[in-house]
């Protein structure tokens, strides 16, 4: 099966696709540094691939990928663009809106980017309110586990960023972009003030890695990517189950 992007199709294959199987999938990415080895784009590339991964699954429709997040704590960095929080709420819910007048039933949000998170949890409770659509929201899930099957190294304090993780999933996905001859192994200090002022990620590291970039590699990033698919696949499923059976 191929995935089904949206922005490739027809208004007739649009409209036959949702009779087929009414789900669509929001891919959320970033534009924001990942070190010196790896490209801006990194969340929108590997958000934009596990949905099209997860609509070759399920036939679940893929919107273009929102190529910026809320990434402020890099916005001094060349080539960062960050959007506001409740511009990225008000955006997820404006495509919510979109989507459900003409028949979309169910609208799964596939982000690669950890600080999009708390938009895609409010927008997903207001929409609640304001359509008969569920929302799901997916991050990575299962991380953790996942991290131990397959990482060597250690996160800095549960965060992914530039780490052995993402750079082995960019060297599964998008080989080309990286520049494993730059990768670097940083864990920067961590100050008490972190998280409890505006002392933020963007100021503590040198490299802009947290983590150890130098052990990833393309076998890592290829076997979690499929435990992803695999999770988040069983999650639309199940979401799209209970939406049927009404509950
Ligand atoms: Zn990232």
């Amino acid at each position: 099966m191929t995935s089904k992007q949206l922005a490739y199709m027809t208004r007739d294959e649009v409209t036959k696709a949702i009779q087929e199987f009414p789900v669509a999938i929001l891919p959320l990415g970033a534009t924001e540094q990942h070190g010196h080895h790896l490209p801006l784009g990194v969340d929108s590339l590997l958000a934009d691939h596990l949905s099209n991964k997860l609509s070759e699954k399920t036939n679940a429709l893929v919107l273009p990928t929102l190529p910026f997040g809320y990434s402020w704590v890099w916005r001094d960095i060349p080539g960062t663009v960050s959007i506001e929080q409740h511009i990225l709420e008000d955006i997820i819910k404006n495509v919510a809106h979109s989507v459900s007048r003409y028949g979309v039933k169910l609208l799964v949000l596939v982000s690669g980017h950890d600080s999009n998170k708390s938009s895609m949890k409010y927008a997903t409770r207001e929409l609640m309110d304001e359509l008969d659509m569920p929302v799901i929201y997916l991050f990575y899930p299962n991380l953790e586990k996942i991290l131990d099957e397959h990482c060597d190294s250690p996160t800095w304090h549960g965060m992914i960023h530039a780490c052995e993780f993402e750079t082995s999933l960019m060297l599964a996905t998008n080989e080309h972009l990286v520049q494993m001859d730059k990768a670097v192994r940083e864990y920067p200090e961590k100050s008490p003030l972190y998280g409890k002022s505006t002392l933020s990620l963007g100021s503590i590291s040198k490299s802009g890695v947290y983590g150890d970039a130098t052990l990833a590699t393309r076998d890592k990033g290829r076997k979690m990517l499929e435990a992803f698919i695999e999770e988040m696949t069983d999650i639309i499923n199940l979401a799209f189950r209970e939406l049927v059976e009404g509950k």
